[in-house]
């Protein structure tokens, strides 16, 4: 028996008693979800100023109003998301009635990471509550003000029979992890995505992981700089760098590098100043264990940009490094921070074989104002998502599914795919009591007849 032996038992009973399934029932959860996002807006947006520096601008683009058009989505779409699918049939088959029901696993845990507390819990919590599971919502211990608003306030905005925030650390997820749940969708780092996929293993469970890696940005020598400056400078710097889809290094052309410098420079002066360090627009490093290795990571090649760091703060100037080896810790582990390195490549081949020779990324980005360049990039690599031109815009668009590919996860969500993603396709076949005569050709003993009317 641990602290979470009794919780879970209330939660399999609910499903259990079937109370999830009705559309009603969920559609009065997600409205319940949206009204706990309007009425708790402030608290929220003062939960993430304390755990990470966040603006008011960040914390409703990233957070409060994907995570509101995600319900709004859901309520929209709900009925037709649960409507049995008609699927084709063959000969056999053509009196029959074959269909996919959409049905809820069950009792489904949801862990979540600190960089974007609000969004990766809720919209996940969207797909399972709209698919009609009961839920287990485990956010990051990391993010403490969040975790505790989540854990105290929204609770009382959805029904506590089928729904349960719990708290911990690795401890206690160790523990967590040793129960059974009907699915598990895990975001985190890919180290800890192999403990809850081997925890999962042991029951069998499904699971989603959403993982992160170094996402390339290739930059082709006839681009813009100062265009592809303001947009990588705003989706590297964006959340202060601890974003799983920012670009983690750039790849161009020593000449490309030589025009970027300056542009990367006037646009992080725009956005944030001469003194990044009391721009409201930056945040911080979410504590002190993430602010020492990033700046471990400022040795590597040559700062060209930035480079301060003040520990009192856990502040790190808006940085782009140069002259890095391959072999150097910041081109080895998803930097996640406002540090971006520059690496050389002679052409776009050479780019795409840097590309290739790594883990597949979770998102990577080609700038180029040769639609054939970005569209070779994306033929010849894989990725979770990818975007020509801009840095992480396809993951605003819930008609798209999100997740990773190899060591950046597996399996996806947001919109319908969310609702997908949370139900187990069942495979439906209704037949006729009657018709025994036609069915009677598969019995034995069996006939060269009965073989050519098949
Ligand atoms: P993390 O893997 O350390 O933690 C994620 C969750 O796992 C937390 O709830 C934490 O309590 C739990 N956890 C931590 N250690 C554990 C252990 N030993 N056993 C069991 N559970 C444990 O990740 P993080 O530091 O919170 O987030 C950063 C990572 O998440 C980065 O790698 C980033 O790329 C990735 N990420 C991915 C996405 C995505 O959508 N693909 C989004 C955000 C972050």
């Amino acid at each position: 028996m641990d602290p979470f032996t009794d919780t879970l038992q209330r939660l399999r009973e609910a499903f259990g008693s079937g109370r999830t399934r009705p559309a009603e029932f969920r559609a009065a959860q997600l409205r319940g979800l949206g009204r706990f996002l309007r009425e708790n807006k402030q608290l929220l947006q003062g939960a993430l100023a304390q755990d990470l520096h966040k603006s008011v601008f960040e914390s409703e683009v990233s957070e409060i109003s994907i995570s509101q058009s995600e319900i709004d989505s859901a309520l929209r779409n709900l009925r037709a998301w649960m409507k049995d699918e008609k699927v084709s049939k063959n000969l056999a088959t053509q009196l029959d009635s074959a269909f996919i029901r959409k049905e809820p696993f069950g009792l489904v845990l949801i862990v979540a990471p600190w960089n974007y507390p609000v969004n990766l819990t809720l919209v996940p919590l969207v797909g399972a509550l709209a698919a009609g599971n009961c839920v287990v919502l485990k956010p990051s211990e990391v993010s403490k003000s969040t975790e505790k608003v989540l854990a105290e306030v929204l609770p009382r905005y959805l029904d506590q029979s089928c729904f349960a925030v719990v708290l911990g650390g690795p401890q206690e997820m160790g523990q967590l992890l040793e129960h059974k749940f009907d699915y598990i969708f895990f975001t985190g780092s890919p180290q800890v995505g192999k403990i809850v996929m081997a925890a999962a293993a042991k029951h069998l469970t499904p699971v989603t992981l959403e993982l992160g890696g170094k996402n390339p940005c290739y930059v082709d020598d006839d681009c813009d700089p100062q265009t592809v400056a303001n947009r990588v400078a705003w989706f590297r710097y964006f959340n202060t760098g601890q974003t799983c889809v920012a670009p983690d290094y750039v790849l161009c052309s020593p000449e490309m590098q030589a025009r970027l410098l300056p542009a990367l420079q006037s646009a992080i002066t725009r956005f944030y100043g001469e003194d990044p360090q009391s721009s409201p627009d930056l945040g911080r490093i979410i504590n002190h264990k993430h602010f020492q290795r990033l700046r471990d990571l400022l040795s590597c090649g040559r700062v060209a940009i930035g480079g301060q760091s003040d520990e009192s703060e856990r502040y790190i100037a808006p940085t782009v490094l140069v002259d890095v080896q391959e072999t150097e810790p910041v081109m080895q582990e998803e930097i996640f921070g406002p540090i971006l390195p520059i690496m050389n490549v002679r052409g776009l081949d050479e780019a795409i074989d840097f590309i290739n020779r790594r883990e597949k990324p979770l998102a990577l980005y080609a700038f180029s104002n040769s639609n054939q360049v970005v569209k070779r990039v994306l033929a010849q690599t894989s990725s979770g998502g990818f975007c020509g031109n801009d840095g992480f815009m396809h993951m605003t668009l819930s008609s798209l599914p999100f997740g990773g590919v190899g060591t950046s996860g597996m399996g996806s969500y947001h919109g319908k795919f969310s609702f997908d993603t949370f139900s187990h396709h069942r495979a439906c076949l209704l037949r006729r009591p009657g018709l025994e005569k036609i069915y009677a050709i598969r019995y034995p003993p069996h006939s060269p007849r009965n073989l050519r009317l098949l």
